[in-house]
């Protein structure tokens, strides 16, 4: 095999990527495995690294090789490896947990407090190679297409926040309709949800949703959402809400969209903190209010390949441009346009 590979790196502290074509193909230990990568997809932290901003100041020391939304087969096995083979299809856990810590030893292990990201503290997934711990990485059925299997990773919030609702016969508003939005759509649906309502601002979204099985959907540039929910719940609310888009006023235009003694799940990240009126908002009604943390390990990964294998799930929903990967700097342009989709790099 070859000693060097290219890809993408994050040199040293200070703005800027290097494309090298020089790296040294990783060398696994006997708990990794090896697997050459088929697509990586392009996450906003990797623009936060690209950027230098405080975020990366704090996380990471480089230098390292970007990426972690990634795929690709097995070419090597570590000697204490079970359940992996060459030529398996694998995806990654960013979140490398320490498989010892509180939340480790209690099905918590997407909140380990020793957490070691892959393609931020050590080397990811825009290169031709990467290497990863065989308990960070999940086997999936070889009929999902690679595109779609860089996205159990970015996506897998949607598919956690709606694990958390609890939706299995409910009626759940979903709050957002970006490509996260879009999968917690399905994954309601997948989940057994009885009654899926949708909302956006673009009528172009809601159709989208609409052809992902949303029951309803309600435009909330031109109609009153809460007044729409309530039509279409007999004036009471619904069971459930999942708020995807972290706007604070979509988040108490949501929860009043909940019945008293149903559940607020929120998914998106608001970008500065968020008042509530605790006692009228969620203690007076009894809200169940609770928030997700990356991907479950694995039930999301597990529960996220149903959704995938499900037909109306489309790659075209979710996906913005292809890009090769030394053209990375074009989809970091792409991705800061705020263009929809996810943008994806080749090696
Ligand atoms: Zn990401
Ligand atoms: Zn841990």
């Amino acid at each position: 095999m070859e000693k060097t590979m290219h890809g993408i790196v994050k040199e040293q502290a200070g703005p800027g990527f290097t494309y090298r074509e020089d790296i040294p193909v990783p060398v696994i230990s006997d708990d990794e495995i090896l697997f050459k990568v088929h697509c990586t997809a392009l996450c906003g932290t990797d623009v936060h690294m690209y950027e230098w901003n405080s975020w990366a100041e704090k996380r990471m020391t480089p230098p390292v090789v970007a990426g972690h939304e990634t795929c690709g087969h097995v070419v090597e096995v570590g000697k204490n490896v079970k359940g992996f083979e060459v030529g398996d299809m694998v995806s990654v856990e960013t979140h490398g947990a320490c498989g010892k810590c509180y939340y480790c030893t209690h099905d918590l292990a997407e909140l380990c407090s020793n957490q070691i990201m892959f393609g931020v503290n050590t080397n990811g997934g825009f290169a031709e190679y990467a290497k990863v711990k065989a308990s960070s990485a999940y086997k999936y059925d070889p009929s999902i297409p690679d595109e779609m299997a860089c996205m159990f990773e970015p996506m897998g919030a949607g598919v956690h926040g709606v694990e958390a609702g609890h939706v299995e016969g409910k009626t759940v508003l979903i709050g957002g309709l970006g490509a996260i939005g879009m999968t917690a759509v399905k994954a309601a649906k997948v989940l057994g949800a009885k009654t899926v309502i949708a909302t956006a601002r673009a009528d172009s979204k809601l159709e989208t949703a609409k052809a992902l099985g949303a029951d309803f959907v309600v435009n909330r540039k031109t109609q009153n959402l809460v007044e729409e929910v309530m039509k279409l719940t007999d004036g009471v609310g619904v069971d459930v809400v999942i708020e995807v888009t972290g706007v604070e006023s979509s988040i108490h235009e949501c929860l009043k969209c909940v019945h008293g003694g149903g559940r607020f799940v929120g998914v998106g990240l608001p970008t500065k903190p968020v008042t509530f009126d605790l006692t009228e908002e969620i203690l007076y009604r009894e809200i169940e209010f609770t928030g997700v943390s990356g991907r479950r390990i694995w039930g999301t990964w597990d529960n996220f390949a149903k959704v995938m294998r499900d037909p109306g799930y489309k790659l075209e929903y979710i996906i913005g441009e292809k890009f090769a990967m030394k053209d990375y700097e074009k989809a970091i342009e792409r991705l800061r346009s705020n263009a929809p989709g996810k943008n994806i790099l080749y090696p």
